[in-house]
């Protein structure tokens, strides 16, 4: 009849909402003095609480073209295939290594420290035959040692950590680039903890991959990664055989979305991070405001005045070669009879202070602090030697 009705069932929600979900965000103001993620300049925030726009509107795309422009300066290399992964330092590393390896191909990685180990197990799980070269924390490699495993494994692809954050190590790079050509070998970089921080020049190094995250020196939000790849490594990536085994991360696709392929159109792929995309174009134009040089040489003498500051102390650095430590993240040996894992808590409830304790390989080994970008300051390594001064006055020691 004109009158019946459709009788739709509705289910009605099991799950009420959660409390925690009633009740406001709550984000403490701390001291991020530790490895990373550190504090973020209000420049940099408001950047990143601008409107969203489209990712693919033609202002987004001048922002990105922006970004590649700021990156290229950071880098110091005049690569076009230069580009901010939508992800973080871990997704550049994947990223490199998923694009310019195919299955079964040699790959060489020198372990130091917890990034090469990541990377090695990148490189395994996609089915590379991976060789390493192994030091213990705090150790190096020398250009011998790199060109013999050369020699012997050749390698299609070379994995160096310029940064050893997790070691507090700036490994030297001059000459390495050298050797990975006479071997025909593509030399990969990560700089995520050094850029901004200690001197690199992508070019003149003859670094084929470099990458960075946004989330140490430049200040920016985690969550984005500028990648840089020259003509060698875009050769060898875009003539494989196999397609990569991440769509995400596939260069064909990134490098189109970021206007580098010469096609006319810039298509759909993946939306990007657009406010960390804004926030990254920031912190790179504060990075070009201020200069490398100056941050460089800005880096390095915070960096003494902490060393001689924590030496006052009476505490050791774990690197014991000036200029073998990382300007940016500072490792102190774990001082005797205390446990590690008292002192950082003492100083994240009393000073809203984080350092932290090593990573991978060098935990027990060390307490990290790490004084980048915005944050380095020598008024800020005084706040960071006083919470630890009280740490070591406040906290037991256990062990004779
Ligand atoms: N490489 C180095 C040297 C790092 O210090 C880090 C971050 N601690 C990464 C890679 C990984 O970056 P993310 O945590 O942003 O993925």
């Amino acid at each position: 009849s004109p009158n019946r009705q459709i009788i739709r069932s509705v289910s009605s929600v099991t799950i009420p909402p959660p409390a925690c979900m009633l009740l406001p965000l709550e984000v403490p103001n701390r001291y991020l003095f530790g490895p990373g993620p550190s504090n973020v300049p209000p420049r940099v925030l408001a950047a990143g609480g601008r409107p969203i726009i489209g990712h693919l509107h033609h202002e987004m795309y001048e922002i990105m073209n922006d970004i590649k422009k700021g990156i290229q300066y950071a880098f110091q290399t005049n690569n076009h295939m230069t580009l901010a992964m939508s992800g973080s330092g871990h997704a550049a590393m994947e990223c490199a290594v998923f694009n310019v390896v195919e299955p079964g191909e040699s790959v060489l990685v020198s372990v130091n420290g917890v990034w090469g180990e990541r990377v090695a197990e990148i490189a395994e799980r996609m089915g590379a035959k991976v060789h390493t070269l192994v030091k213990a924390p705090g150790g190096y490699f020398t250009n011998e040692e790199i060109e013999k495993a050369l020699a012997k494994h050749k390698p299609v692809l070379f994995f160096l950590t310029h940064g050893e954050s997790s070691a507090g190590l700036a490994h030297p790079i001059d000459g390495i680039g050298d050797l990975c050509r006479k071997y025909d070998c593509l030399l990969l970089v990560d700089s995520v903890a050094s850029l901004g921080a200690a001197p690199l020049l992508m070019d003149q190094q003859k670094i084929d991959i470099l990458y960075t995250g946004s989330q140490k020196a430049l200040n920016a939000p985690p969550g984005t990664a500028p990648i840089s790849f020259n003509d060698r490594a875009c050769h060898k990536m875009f003539n494989r055989k196999t397609k990569p085994v991440s769509y995400l991360f596939d260069m064909t696709h990134l490098s189109n979305y970021w206007g580098n392929d010469g096609k006319p159109a810039r298509d759909y792929h993946h939306t990007g991070p657009v406010s960390g995309f804004l926030a990254l174009r920031e912190s790179l134009a504060i990075l070009a405001e201020k200069g490398l040089e100056n941050s460089w040489r800005h880096h390095k003498e915070v960096a003494e005045y902490l060393w001689k500051g924590l030496e006052d102390l009476g505490l050791k650095l774990f690197i014991k070669d000036k200029d073998l430590r990382l300007p940016s993240v500072t490792t102190i040996t774990i001082p005797d009879g205390y446990e590690w894992k008292e002192l950082l808590a003492y100083m994240i409830k009393h000073h809203q202070l984080e350092m932290t304790g090593g990573l991978g390989p060098s935990i027990g080994m060390v307490i990290r602090v790490g004084l980048m970008g915005y944050n380095c300051s020598t008024s800020n390594a005084d706040k960071a030697l006083a919470a630890l001064s009280d740490a070591l006055k406040h906290c037991p020691k256990r062990k004779a």
